[in-house]
């Protein structure tokens, strides 16, 4: 008998009151990252483990080069990378923001969780941490990330992230210096281009949930900023007693409603996870109705679902999923609304 097969065997075995678990959900197809943690589940690996190689998975493949390496240079040309942990048993949290030359963002978060007292570090100190840690430190930047920016620098450095400053910042690159008027709010322009993250969900077979994100964030973003993902109740939560979510999309929005907090507490109250990763997304569209962005939701008991914001270029959302319905990871989307 294949060992894949005996595996599959010995792990899925039905669980009074849940859904078939082990239990794999991220966002976008990112199929390899959802195989890699699957696999860590189907060897009796933890649902920390399955988050942090699926996650790392997608860093060294640079999934849509959103995630990991050499994707989306900030003004400076510098990618910088956000990634976070959660265990939902336990509730500690390990997170890392505008972590500079070191690959494996969701590696040193999870190092945040288990070696220090913190919850985040950000910056060139994460950096120092990671290497005492034992992570390699080199450049991030490669050919293409280096063509990008240089095709923006070209382009008189459009689109950015500026607003309220001089020179006008739809038509020239910095330096910048306030100007004394505020105007109102500059129209979002991130799009299905400029962003994506990785943001997934594991389960194992005992119900132990655990959530994580990893991301480099957005193209052009100014340096320092820090989007969603890092941030816990934002970009992921994970409470193994209600369940977990994971969002991607507008960080800089989306962060100011705690999307994936909002939706654990919903499915806490019994809403089921498609209704709760619904009222995730109306509270923001409330208040933002063009926002770039969906998340997924699966409750305690590994029922699950997603939901997006309709905008030009987001109609319809994809995720994955690996449980023991499949021997290989399931494309799934949903309609926005
Ligand atoms: N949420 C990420 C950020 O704002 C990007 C994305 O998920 O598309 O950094």
């Amino acid at each position: 008998m294949p060992t894949s097969f005996m595996y599959f065997t010995l792990i899925c075995f039905p669980t009074f009151g849940q859904t078939s678990l082990p239990l794999v959900i991220n966002t976008w197809s990112f199929k390899n990252a959802t195989a890699a943690a699957w696999e860590v589940l189907q060897s009796g690996g933890s649902a920390l483990d399955a988050v942090e190689k699926g996650c790392e998975r997608c860093q060294e493949e640079q999934c849509d080069g959103s995630v990991g390496y050499g994707g989306s240079p900030d003004e400076s040309g510098e990618t910088t990378l956000d990634a976070l942990i959660m265990d939902g048993n336990t509730m500690e949290v390990g997170a890392v923001a505008d972590l500079k030359r070191i690959k494996n963002a969701i590696g040193v978060a999870r190092a945040v969780m288990e070696r220090t007292e913190h919850t985040m570090l950000v910056g060139e100190s994460a950096t120092l941490f990671a290497e005492n840690m034992g992570f390699v430190t080199e450049d991030l930047t490669t050919v293409n990330s280096l063509d990008i920016f240089t095709q923006w620098l070209k382009g008189s450095c459009q689109p950015n992230y500026r607003k309220n400053v001089f020179p006008n910042p739809s038509k020239s690159c910095r330096p910048y210096k306030p100007i004394a008027k505020l105007g109102p709010e500059k129209k979002l322009h991130t799009n299905v281009h400029s962003h994506d993250t990785i943001g997934m969900i594991a389960f194992d077979r005992y119900g132990h949930i655990a959530a994580g994100t990893s991301t480099n964030g957005l193209t052009h973003k100014i340096p320092g900023r820090v989007g969603d993902s890092p941030i816990v109740g934002a970009g992921a939560y994970a409470d193994s007693t209600a369940g977990a979510a994971a969002a991607t999309g507008d960080g800089d929005v989306m962060m100011r409603f705690l999307p994936s907090f909002l939706a654990v507490e919903m499915m806490r109250a019994g809403t089921d996870p498609s209704a709760a990763c619904k009222m995730a997304i109306s509270r923001i569209k409330r208040h933002y109705a063009d926002f770039f962005g969906a998340i997924i939701c699966a409750n305690a008991t590994g029922h699950y679902g997603a939901a997006c914001n309709k905008v030009p270029g987001l109609l319809q959302f994809h995720y994955m999923v690996s449980n023991c319905e499949s021997d290989t990871p399931l494309l799934k989307s949903v309609e926005c609304f």
